[in-house]
């Protein structure tokens, strides 16, 4: 297939080469990096999109998405399929599929879980939204960037699906880090905690599977000085979502909520900017409860 791929940040870049490795003929356009070997370089959107069958987008946010969107949708040849893997409003999702559809062309909405790491290996999931003829063009692509791929309904469900998600991770990652420090508090090894709520009705994937407390459980950012992983600002940005997609359909999410203040201060006021998201293990060990 003839790709365009637009955004070729930590997560784009890889992509785009493990789809060049595996014989597409992919053409690539960033604001500010460089293409990577295998890409070609494009020297403006419309240029990466002009004859592609499928154009990749991978951005920071809803608001470059729209803009990007606007530009390049009237330059994408008629039948082609617009792919955006970034992680988005499920408003900006929509309206830019619904964009694309009025313009002829196909859309889907396919946000990723599996971070660099999975980027680098093609080993991403993705959650995707969509009619079933988009998802099924750009299928083939999804098994080359990744190892899953669940088709969750209409265009923004994969957003909606993604957000679900990080809400959920990053209340359940805030509970295991706040139980770990009061177990310390209360004399328990951390081996001990470990070894009951990894097998009891307490267990995650927080707890079984990225365990925060150093040396226990499988390896994780926290046997890496917290050195991410998901860095903290990242949960913070996803969980923003959540309380925006929350809003916009008047749904009660108190722990969403709270999940999303705890990491706004641990990133925005205390030092967790940079640092992995399960490092709020150690910023509860340092507190009180006053
Ligand atoms: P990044 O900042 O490294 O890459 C984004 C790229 O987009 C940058 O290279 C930037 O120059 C480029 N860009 C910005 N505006 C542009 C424009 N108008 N035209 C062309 N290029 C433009 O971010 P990333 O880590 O690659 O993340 C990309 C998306 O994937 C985000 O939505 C993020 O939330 C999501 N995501 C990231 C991770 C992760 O671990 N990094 C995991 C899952 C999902």
């Amino acid at each position: 297939m003839k790709i365009g791929f637009i955004g070729l940040g930590n997560m784009g870049a890889p992509m785009a080469v493990n789809l060049a490795t595996a014989g597409h003929d992919v053409t690539g356009f960033d604001l500010v990096t460089d293409c990577p070997d295998g890409v070609a370089k494009a020297d403006t959107a419309t240029q990466a999109v002009t004859d592609a069958d499928v154009v990749i987008t991978m951005l920071p946010n809803g608001a470059i998405l729209r803009s990007v969107a606007d530009e390049i949708i009237p330059a994408m040849k008629a039948g082609a399929t617009l792919l955006d893997c970034s992680t988005v409003d499920v408003e900006s999702a929509r309206a830019v599929a619904d964009a694309a559809t009025a313009a002829g062309l196909l859309a889907a909405d396919a946000p990723v879980s599996g971070g660099i790491g999975g980027a680098a290996a093609g080993t991403l999931t993705f959650m995707a939204g969509g009619s079933d003829e988009a998802f099924a063009n750009v299928s083939p692509l999804f098994d080359i960037m990744g190892q899953k791929a669940v088709h969750c309904g209409p265009s923004g469900n994969g957003q909606a699906a993604k957000i679900c998600n990080n809400m959920i991770l990053g209340a359940t990652m805030i509970a295991t880090c706040e139980a770990f420090a009061l177990a310390d508090k209360l004399g328990l090894e951390r081996q001990s905690m470990f070894d009951v709520v990894s097998t009891s009705s307490g267990y995650s994937w927080s707890m079984n599977a990225y365990c925060p407390a150093p040396g226990i459980g499988p390896e994780s950012p926290s046997d890496n000085d917290y050195k991410p992983g998901f860095a903290a600002e990242l949960m913070l940005k996803d969980l923003r979502l959540s309380q925006q997609a929350a809003e916009s359909v008047d749904a009660p999410t108190p722990m969403g909520e709270r999940a999303t203040e705890l990491y706004k201060q641990f990133v925005e006021d205390e030092d967790g900017l940079g640092l992995d998201f399960s490092a709020m293990l150690p910023r509860f060990e340092k507190q009180t409860r006053g």
